[in-house]
This record gives C-alpha cells, structure tokens and sequence, in this order.
C-alpha cells in the first residue's frame, strides 16, 4: 500500500534501521502490531520517552497516544521508577530465589482487589492468560473453554482463534501452528451475548472449564460490556461449575486502583473467580500476574498439582519497576488520566465532527477510541464494518503533526497522567488537519 500514498514526513534514520530490521527479523519487528501494516509508512524507531512525549531516531518529538499499548500509565521515564530501577540494578538482576520486592508486589495486588486472595508473579500477559486457562482446567477436570470474538488475551495456542488486536488489524482468520487439537476445545462467542453463552453451556453442560473474556474489550478497539453482561457470565458460570476468568491485563491498574473490577463488579457486588494481569502493573518492564479465589489457587505447584514456572518471574528489577509505579497510581494520578483522557476523545469528537465524519468514540474508564461508522459497536462483527481506511489517513495526518497513535483502527488509545496542556494543545493542533484527511478518505487513497 505505501507505493500509491505518499506520507508527509519522511523518517530516513527510522528508515535506515527498519531496512536492517527487516533483514534479521520477521516483518522488521518483534510484536506485530509495531508495524505499520495496516496503514502504510515506515515504523518510527523510537529512541527515549519522558513524561507524555516519546522521540524516534529521526530527532522528531511525539505526544504519546499508545503509552507503550498501556503500561506507561504515569508517562514515561517516571522518577519514582527509574530510581527504583536504578537501586535494584546495583543489587543484582535475578537471583532464581525468592525475593522481598515479590512479596510486596504481590501484597500490594492483593490488597487493591478484594477477589485476589492470592496471586501468582509471571512475565507476560500471554503466560497470564494461559495459566490461568491451565488452572482453571486443572481445578475443574473439564477441557473447553469459552471466549469472545474480538478480545485478544495474548498469543496463547488455545486463544488465538477469532483475537483481537493484532489478529484483528491484519484480519488473520486463524494461525497456522495452532493445531485443530489445541482449538478443538475452545469455544468462540460473540461478545456481548449472553444468549449465545447460556446456549454453550446448555450444549456442553459440565464440560466448560471457564469463561475468559477481557474485563473491557480494548482489542477491537474500544467495546464496553453492556450493563450486566460480565455479571451474567459470572452467574451462568457458578450454575454449571464454571470458573469465570476476567482478563485484566489491559484494564487492570489503568482504569481504577482496582481496575475493571473497581469500576463494576465491586459496586455490584459480585466477583471474578480468576484475574490476569500485566501492561501497567510492570511499570514498563515483563512483570504480570494471574490470581483469584484461594482454594483455586491452591490448586498451583508446589502447592497443587498444576504445574507452572518462570525463571525469570518475580524478576527483581520488574517487581521494583512495578511496585515503584503502582505506589505512584494514586487516586490523583487516576484523577488525571480519566480528566485528560475526556479531555483528548472530547477534542476528537469535535474536530470529526466538525468535518462531517461519520464516528463513535467509544469509552471504557479511561481507555477509547474511534470507529469510523455511525453505529454503536458492541461486538466485533460491528468493529470490523468501520471505514478503517479514514482512521489510515487520519493517523498519518496525526503523526505529521506530532502526534503518535496506535497503528491500527483496532486499538484501544492510552493517556497517562504526564500527560499535561502542552501535549494536549499539540494534540488540538494536529486535529483538525487529520479529521480532515479522515473526511477526504477513500477506499482508493488508503491502498
Ligand atoms: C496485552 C494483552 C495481553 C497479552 O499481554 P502480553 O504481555 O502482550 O503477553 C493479554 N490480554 C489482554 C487483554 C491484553 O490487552
């Protein structure tokens, strides 16, 4: 697609090392959605991050809309973190023992969301997400599990099918590599359907393992649960002995102290059996986490018999990056992201709508973005009927102005608490130039 579109500024450091990239590495990049694929033009290579702002090797300075898909929740470059890097570096890198900073980690997990009695360290969303699938098959004896088309928990084997993210951007149908076994148990439902779900349980009675969903849909883009759907899996799940996995590893610590569980389950007075976790709670380095119910827990090496490891989790230098950052998500810092983020998708709204562009902007807590269509969206059918060429145009428009997006019209947009009037009014500035590119759009320019 980049031959027919010409794209405003060039990048020719940017350029020089994607060129070395693409020799050594699949694609130029180590995790799909980096690429910039879906919307033509070479990737920046980014050099340093502060605060709100990140720089590529070009010398060009951005405001940061991606936050590192989620973790940088206080900006980047964060004093409190960096010191707390600095000091565990000298003491030594990983051990292979257990540590103290593991243990506060832990505590101050445990202390923010009352479901997680106990919680276990790992180093990646993905291993998250897939033992937590593993207990759950584990405590239950059963085999299939239920998740949503649309929500992307991490690349495990059993997962992949019908994902988010970057699944989604790139409208891969299904991976090679998974093998019909490993999806054979997996059962793919439409988000937001409860009859469906009631009619897998019906079809499969004492056979589910669990229900996974994402706590709030960030990988089609923006996707809230409608009022009770999260409640109803939890239900059905406790009728059939289901366990009912929330996969907050995007929300979890972003949207509230306690996460997506803060904003919704807490008032309503029910709970998940098992959370994941990841992106912010690592303060920018591989440090995630899955935990819930005690006696599912239990279930866990050496405690249990299911097995699970990492050499590298509870890593010293990660617990001390996330701790540090945690202990700086105060109710201020949550305070600021939420203003700032109604501040950016207010600004949005209006600068599309003032060229006539068909948009929702779709909010969860502090998380949104936009879809390029008239209609609400609430699954990823409807996700994926947006006119995702406008978001091409209107991402380049932004990145000409200094304003750095998730490449991809199927991804949630991320602000921090750094995030002050200077990289707000660069973000006003580079509006009304790219809702005007999203208006010009069409099907043929974006090829
Ligand atoms: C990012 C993400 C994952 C995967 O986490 P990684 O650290 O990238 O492996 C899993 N679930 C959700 C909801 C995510 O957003």
């Amino acid at each position: 697609m980049s031959e027919r579109m010409s794209y405003p500024y060039e990048a020719p450091q940017s350029q020089s090392l994607f060129d070395r990239a693409l020799a050594v590495t699949p694609g130029g990049v180590n995790s799909p959605v980096r690429a910039f694929r879906a919307v033509g033009g070479t990737p920046r290579f980014m050099v340093s991050g502060t605060g709100p702002y990140l720089t590529d090797a070009d010398g060009r300075e951005y405001v940061d809309l991606v936050c590192s898909w989620g973790p940088m929740l206080l900006g980047h470059a964060h004093p409190a973190v960096v010191e707390a890097v600095r000091r565990a570096v000298a003491l030594g890198t990983s051990f292979g023992t257990p540590g103290q900073g593991e243990v506060e980690l832990a505590e101050e997990i445990v202390a923010r969301i009352a479901p997680v009695e106990q919680v276990r360290l790992v180093s990646s969303g993905t291993e998250a997400t897939m033992s937590a699938i593993r207990l759950a098959r584990g405590f239950t004896g059963r085999a299939k599990v239920v998740k949503f088309a649309g929500c992307y928990h991490g690349h495990v084997d059993a997962l992949l099918a019908a994902a988010g993210s970057g699944v989604a951007t790139f409208g891969l149908p299904d991976t090679p590599g998974v093998t019909g076994a490993q999806a054979g148990d997996t059962i793919v439902l439409p988000y937001n359907d409860l009859d469906a779900v009631r009619a897998a349980f019906a079809a499969h009675p004492g056979q589910i393992a669990c229900v996974i969903t994402e706590a709030s849909p960030g990988n089609m883009g923006v996707v809230p649960p409608l009022p009770g759907f999260n409640r109803g899996l939890s239900e059905l799940c406790r009728a059939d002995g289901a366990l009912f996995v929330s996969d907050e590893v995007m929300t979890g610590f972003r949207v509230s102290k306690a996460g997506w569980y803060g904003l919704e389950a807490a008032h309503e007075g029910w709970a998940p059996d098992l959370l994941t976790f990841g992106k912010v709670m690592g303060g920018g380095f591989p440090a995630a986490a899955f935990g819930g119910r005690a006696d599912v827990m239990a279930h866990l090496a050496p405690a249990g018999p299911v097995y699970q490891a990492g050499t590298l989790s509870g890593n010293p230098i990660a617990t001390a990056a996330g701790l540090a950052q945690l202990r700086h998500c105060t109710d201020e810092a949550y305070a600021t992201v939420d203003r700032v983020a109604a501040e950016v998708s207010g600004l949005v709204t209006e600068a599309l709508a003032k060229e006539g562009v068909a948009h929702r902007l779709q909010t969860a807590g502090n998380m949104f973005s936009v879809f390029f269509t008239e209609r609400p969206v609430t699954d990823y059918d409807e996700a994926r009927t947006q006119e995702a060429f406008r978001f091409n145009a209107f991402f380049h428009a932004m990145l000409s102005g200094g304003v750095y997006l998730p490449p991809s019209a199927f991804e949630s947009w991320f602000v921090s608490a750094a995030h002050d009037e200077r990289a707000i009014e660069r973000i006003a500035a580079a509006l009304p130039a790219a809702a005007r590119a999203a208006a010009q759009a069409t099907e043929e320019t974006a090829k």
